[in-house]
């Protein structure tokens, strides 16, 4: 029997060469002065905090963006002193005071969660690290004109209890051209209500509205800092914002590189003879005899269930076809084709053997997911490690 190398039924490899790749396109791509934040909300889209962020300071990252405290209190157990962290979603009453210790930037989007932060930076005698959140016309987060009414007393009070780190606001959709008319009007309606701040001087350290789709589409809305998910990770935010960054590039190749690989391994091996079905039900008939792999992933592990007979693998270098129902925790490939497979070869799900691959586009195509949502899909409890 063959060590595959790992122990766990399959796990996912990020690649540090890509990581310095995308993080290098993307620094090379933005303005000067621009200051990137990195995204890693959703686990690092899948990737895994405590290995994508140690990663990606090597490559001078210094600014991590979260959704929430619990992942701001999973990236500072791991960066360096130095590195910020922003909350741009969900805090917990109960986890301001933690956020306020360790200066945790975070978004303000409602009046209740500034006074509350205020009046409790003002007892502890520290000052809170605000980024004031814009509503502009995403209609999902933001201060209104209206709760302006409401901030400007509270900030006039509490003036020695925050810093204004920033005023932002979120597009929607800049990764496709149907939504232009859309975007230009929430960026003026951003610049009436930054200019707002300016005219009582309150003047923001930084500026910053984009996202990847934004970062490529619109560099004039790079503004002073850009919040980056999806690119760093090698995957555009559209087919669209790929298409219009190649096309005014003369080599049309992808500049970016895929981090993830995931892979499993050979946990069985056996022949099925013609006019047999193959896993639960009746889904695959052997029309001739078969030799199939068992492999230990399954739909629990992220494999999902609609790749059933339509799913693809790569095994000894080669492209196989999953036959049969995805189980919980196993998949069956079809190896008719393969001259020797052995227990513990690898089987790799995601990612290349020699020179063949399979990328996440395809599978999610396949499994009528959006990139998006099959890499933060991919479950916390997988393995993860660092290969170069
Ligand atoms: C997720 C998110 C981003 C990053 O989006 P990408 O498309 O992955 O670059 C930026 N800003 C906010 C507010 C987000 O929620």
């Amino acid at each position: 029997m063959r060590e595959p190398g790992f122990q766990t039924p399959s796990v996912i490899e990020l690649s540090f060469d890509a990581i310095q790749h995308n993080l290098r396109f993307i620094k090379k791509f933005v303005k000067k002065h621009v200051r990137i934040s990195s995204v890693i909300k959703g686990n690092a889209y899948g990737h895994g905090i405590e290995i994508y962020v140690p990663a990606a300071e090597q490559c001078g990252i210094d600014h991590f963006a979260v959704f929430s405290a619990d992942e701001a209190q999973r990236v500072v157990k791991v960066k360096k002193p130095e590195t910020d962290v922003m909350i741009m979603g969900w805090i917990s009453p109960s986890h301001m005071s933690w956020v306020l210790d360790n200066n945790i930037q975070f978004w303000v989007f409602e009046t209740e969660r500034l006074e509350y932060a205020l009046k409790l930076a003002h007892s502890k005698q520290i000052k809170a690290q605000i980024h004031m959140e814009m509503e502009t016309g995403m209609n999902r987060t933001g201060l209104n004109h209206a709760d302006l009414e409401v901030v400007w007393p509270l900030l006039e009070t509490y003036r020695d209890s925050f810093n204004l780190v920033g005023v932002c606001t979120h597009l929607a959709g800049a990764e496709s051209i149907a939504n232009h008319v859309r975007i230009q009007r929430q960026i003026k309606r951003f610049r009436v209500m930054v200019n707002l701040f300016r005219s009582r001087s309150y003047e923001p350290d930084v500026l910053h509205v984009a996202s990847s789709a934004a970062t490529m589409a619109y560099p004039a809305f790079q503004y002073d800092m850009v919040r980056v998910g999806i690119l760093q990770y090698g995957y555009w935010p559209s087919k669209e914002t790929f298409i219009h960054y190649i096309s005014r590039r003369k080599d049309k190749l992808d500049p970016l590189r895929r981090i993830i690989s995931w892979r499993s391994c050979v946990m069985a091996v056996k022949f099925v003879k013609q006019g047999e079905f193959v896993s639960y039900g009746t889904t695959y008939l052997a029309t001739d005899d078969k030799t199939i792999a068992i492999i230990p992933t399954g739909y629990s592990h992220g494999y999902s269930r609609s790749l059933s007979n339509s799913g693809r693998v790569l095994i000894g270098g080669q492209r196989v076809a999953v036959i049969g129902m995805i189980n919980m925790n196993m998949l069956i490939a079809d190896i008719t084709s393969l001259d020797e497979v052995n227990i513990g070869d690898e089987v790799t799900l995601i990612g290349n053997q020699q020179d063949i691959s399979i990328s996440v586009a395809s599978f999610s195509e396949l499994s009528d997911q959006l990139n998006y949502e099959l890499l933060t899909r991919l479950p916390a409890g997988i393995a993860r490690r660092l290969t170069s």
